[in-house]
């Protein structure tokens, strides 16, 4: 029996497109509203699927007589329309909620506040090596009801934000990880770090007994608010500093990994990517392989073979032998952190952008460690000139990043490095992270 009930989709995107093409092909009846301006490929898809969509405002009247409501991610839950959808007792989910319930592949989720893409396209290049029949989807790639939609596949790898989280009633992944968890987002959780928190750990909240949750045991928010719910999946912590029972840890430099039925072992210094927060996104990777009952040696090279990701920590060029780092992606000052940390050499650091409320007292060690030079590159960069003032030889700032990359180039000696890792985001000078990236690359290559 086709189901005749009528779903609303708030938001003309990746996420509410693929929810319109599954809702379609279950038998809903589907009406997609966008406030703003939908991209002509989404509306192509629409006109093509033929189902019904506005945009530029919302007939509220047409979507308070559905059953049931899907919102996009990035719509807040405080945007009026979704408020008399509370109202009206009517459900708002997520689409990770909504998709979940037409497959019957297993999850593995992964959150976090850093982390999130690396972990998934490492466990997705694992699954895939495996040879499974496996999609990846979440924030990267293809939606997950479009996949749904159209794949068969037996295992998906969702890479998911506390706001597909926010949104899940019943969703449950047979692998539930955990990167960390650092202030991020906050506009959008009353400035209430708890509410941040709450939606990271939801992830968790429909896991039985049978499921896996895995999640850093150096990570100090994450055990300071573990105990406070009640979590029925196996835990599986990794861990740089402590030996665990059950789970990942370093021990004499090599990466050890205990799970129920198996024991994994490899050097850390055959990992692919550098970095102490590769290491916990390998351990965590290489858990979830493992709980699959994944060949080791499958494993095993796909540690050493992945590519990695663009924009983060991803290695341009080295030119009069200083090599040139591009970690557009570290949009918070948790993620520098653990850029700088990773650097080996003498650093010049190109940073700043639009600040989130950025605490810069914790990068002072490692910026008085390894930095021998700052660019700042942003509208206003007055805070990092007040933050690091004291703590190098040479400050310079600019708002162009041909400018900024020559600066480094001058700046920089033989054996140091050149490190674009901006803690801050992008919008005062660049259309997103991948752009500020890509002119970085490009500002390098034509050195
Ligand atoms: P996300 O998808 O959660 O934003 P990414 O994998 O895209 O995470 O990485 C974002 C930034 O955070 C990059 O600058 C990267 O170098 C850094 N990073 C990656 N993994 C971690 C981690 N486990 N802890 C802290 N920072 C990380």
């Amino acid at each position: 029996m086709k189901n005749k009930q009528k779903i609303a989709i708030l938001g003309a995107g990746e996420s509410g497109v693929g929810t319109a093409i599954l809702a379609k092909k279950q038998g809903f009846e589907v009406f997609v509203s966008d406030f703003g301006k939908a991209k002509v490929k989404y509306k192509k898809a629409l006109n093509d699927l033929g189902v019904e969509w506005e945009e530029g405002g919302h007939n509220e009247a047409r979507i308070l007589e559905a059953d049931i409501v899907m919102k996009s991610p990035g719509i807040p839950e405080k945007a009026p329309m979704v408020q008399k959808l509370v109202e009206k007792g009517i459900p708002v989910i997520s689409e990770i909620e909504f998709a979940s319930k037409f497959t019957s592949a297993k999850i593995i989720g992964i959150t976090g506040s850093n982390g999130k893409t690396t972990t998934t396209k490492w466990v997705y290049h694992i699954l895939k090596n495996a040879g499974l029949a496996v999609g990846m989807a979440g924030n990267v790639g293809d939606s997950f009801a479009k996949q749904v939609a159209e794949e068969n596949f037996d295992w998906y790898v969702l890479e998911l934000s506390s706001f597909q989280l926010d949104g899940i009633i019943e969703f449950r992944p047979h692998i539930a990880v955990l990167t960390n968890i650092t202030p991020d987002h906050l506009d959008r959780y009353d400035y209430k770090i708890e509410n941040y928190i709450e939606s990271k750990f939801r992830i968790t909240r429909n896991q039985t007994e049978d499921d896996f949750f895995i999640y850093d045991a150096d990570d100090e928010l994450t055990l300071a608010w573990l105990g406070k719910y009640q979590i029925k999946a196996q835990k599986l912590p990794f861990s740089l500093d402590t030996k665990q029972k059950m789970g990942a840890y370093l021990e004499d430099n090599n990466i050890k990994i205990i799970t129920p039925n198996s024991q994994f072992i490899m050097p850390k210094s055959s990992l692919a990517l550098e970095g102490k927060h590769n290491t916990k996104n390998a351990m965590a990777a290489s858990t979830v392989a493992q709980l699959l009952r994944i060949r080791k040696e499958t494993i095993r090279a796909s540690m050493e073979n992945f590519q990695g990701v663009e924009h983060r920590l991803e290695k341009v060029l080295k030119i009069n032998n200083v090599l040139y780092i591009n970690d557009s992606k570290a949009t918070n000052t948790n993620a520098t952190y653990y850029a700088l940390d990773s650097m080996e050499s003498e650093t010049v650091w190109i940073v700043g952008g639009v600040d989130k409320g950025n605490n810069y007292a914790e990068l002072l060690p490692l910026v008085n460690e390894k930095v021998k030079a700052i660019i700042c590159l942003g509208v206003d960069n007055a805070k990092i000139f007040e933050a690091f003032g004291n703590c190098v030889e040479v400050m310079m700032e600019t708002q162009s990043m041909t400018e900024a990359v020559q600066m480094a180039y001058k700046l920089a000696e033989k054996g140091n490095t050149v490190l674009l890792s901006p803690a801050c985001a992008s919008f005062d000078l660049f259309e997103n992270y991948e752009e500020r990236g890509r002119e970085f690359k490009n500002a390098v290559r034509n050195l």
